[in-house]
């Protein structure tokens, strides 16, 4: 069944010209069982699509839209700068701006350079800590998420922790013949990992907090164990900050859990929700960029001065309200509402929460590796998001994703969200 009219023939004529009919998988909604609702307009903590059905976003634009849709304060400064211009290919005053808000918010940042994604961050920041370490080789995390460039598109697999099989056609094996995969929150595997290839590993890239196999928070020492070990290894820690970056804290991850990574990537709320990424970290590191050094990386609409007005609004906000610690309460709120619904309907689970991350897994035990998602969590999934969207709430369509709440959101609306979730399972 069409979820809407308006949505299945927007929808309809979407597959003919584009691929599933979207612009990017995850929104076609294929893994819930449903299709997608085609949205017309954001207010605040809500979503309108073309049919006039409202719903509570949870999806916040998978991420960038922390201050809720439509905050006057970015559209006004968005506005002011579409009346000076779009694009110059030549710097703005603002570019710099925006740096020193990174710099001044995430203290491992001396230097940065914007980018137009967050896959473009993680592509460059990479390339960046093999020419930094003239080595080639990399670690990535299973169920870590770092845009779609080739090297990175590897995820478990095989078992096989040091054996990368690409998980995308297309992506062939010399792509990814430098790409080690390890397990999240398991330092002896790194420890491993590091043992068998000595002297090189370039880097590990890694989530600090993981968002995309649902929300997996670090256990306690691991990050500290990582930072030890590259240390000591003389291989960079490179943190994908593009999701948590300003939205665990105001200085991402590495604030919340006081660890000082080599290079960070951003992408997401760093742009306000306009197409923007950026990488930065220690001065040294990020001297061997083009112009000042033989990296090259570049980009027509890095920099793009209407991306940085949304940017350096959005962040401005951040660091002038008390967002971070609303949205803290908020998410504990929510939190503690779910547990509950899922005691009262006896529906087996479990909640995971980084500040406005949150995920509720329907799994026995906790989430520590992207192994202990059960194929049983992740089919029970369909069914509960199908029931959420009926009562008005958007979830990522996906149990391997993370709700965002923004600041738009209130008390009212999170418990409309418990109400709402409290149906759901019972229908389960
Ligand atoms: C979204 C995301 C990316 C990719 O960013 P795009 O802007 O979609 O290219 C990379 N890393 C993490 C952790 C992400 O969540």
């Amino acid at each position: 069944m069409p979820p809407t009219t308006e949505s299945h023939r927007a929808f309809e004529a979407a597959s003919r010209r584009m691929p599933g009919g979207v612009n990017s998988p995850a929104r076609a909604c294929l893994s819930v069982g449903a299709e997608p609702v085609f949205i017309k307009s954001g207010e605040g903590a809500w979503l309108t699509d073309v049919d006039g059905n409202r719903y509570l976003d949870y999806v916040c634009g998978f991420g960038p839209m922390i201050l809720g849709h439509g905050h006057p304060e970015v559209l006004a400064a968005m506005h002011a700068q579409l009346d000076r211009g779009l694009s110059y290919g030549a710097p703005t005053v603002a570019e710099t701006t925006l740096a020193e808000r990174v710099v001044a918010a995430v203290p491992s940042v001396d230097r940065m350079r914007l980018v137009s994604s967050g896959t473009e961050a993680t592509m460059s920041a990479l390339r960046v800590a093999r020419g930094f370490t003239g080595r080639h080789k990399f670690v990535k995390l299973e169920g870590c998420y770092h845009g779609h460039a080739d090297a990175l598109l590897v995820k478990a697999g095989s078992g096989a922790v040091n054996l990368g099989t690409p998980n995308s056609a297309g992506v062939t094996p010399g792509a990814v013949q430098d790409t080690l995969l390890a397990p999240y929150n398991d330092l002896d595997a790194m420890r491993a990992l590091f043992a068998a290839n000595p002297g090189e590993i370039a880097a590990i890239i890694i989530e600090p907090v993981v968002g995309n196999m649902g929300v997996v928070p670090p256990l306690p020492g691991y990050l500290e164990g990582l930072r030890e070990l590259t240390r000591a290894e003389g291989a960079l820690l490179i943190f994908d900050e593009v999701m948590t970056g300003f939205r665990v804290a105001l200085g991402g991850a590495q604030e919340r859990f006081g660890i000082t990574p080599d290079l960070t990537c951003f992408g997401k709320i760093i742009g306000g929700g306009m197409p923007i990424g950026a990488y930065g970290g220690r001065a040294d590191v990020m001297g061997v960029v083009a112009p000042e050094g033989g990296v090259y990386q570049a980009g027509t609409n890095s920099g793009n001065p209407v991306c940085v007005a949304a940017g350096v609004a959005t962040l401005d906000v951040l660091r002038r309200d008390p967002v971070h610690d609303r949205l803290e309460a908020l998410g504990a709120r929510l939190e503690a509402g779910l547990v509950a619904a899922m005691q009262q309907t006896g529906v087996q689970g479990i909640v995971q929460r980084v500040g406005s991350m949150i995920t509720p897994f329907f799994t026995e035990g906790p989430v520590r590796r992207f192994e202990d998602v059960t194929a049983d969590a992740v089919a029970r999934f369909p069914r509960f998001f199908r029931g959420m969207r009926e009562r008005g709430v958007m979830l990522p369509p996906s149990q391997y994703e993370a709700w965002f709440i923004s600041a738009a959101h209130d008390e009212a609306a999170i418990d409309r969200t418990i109400e709402a979730a409290r149906e759901s399972l019972a229908a389960l």
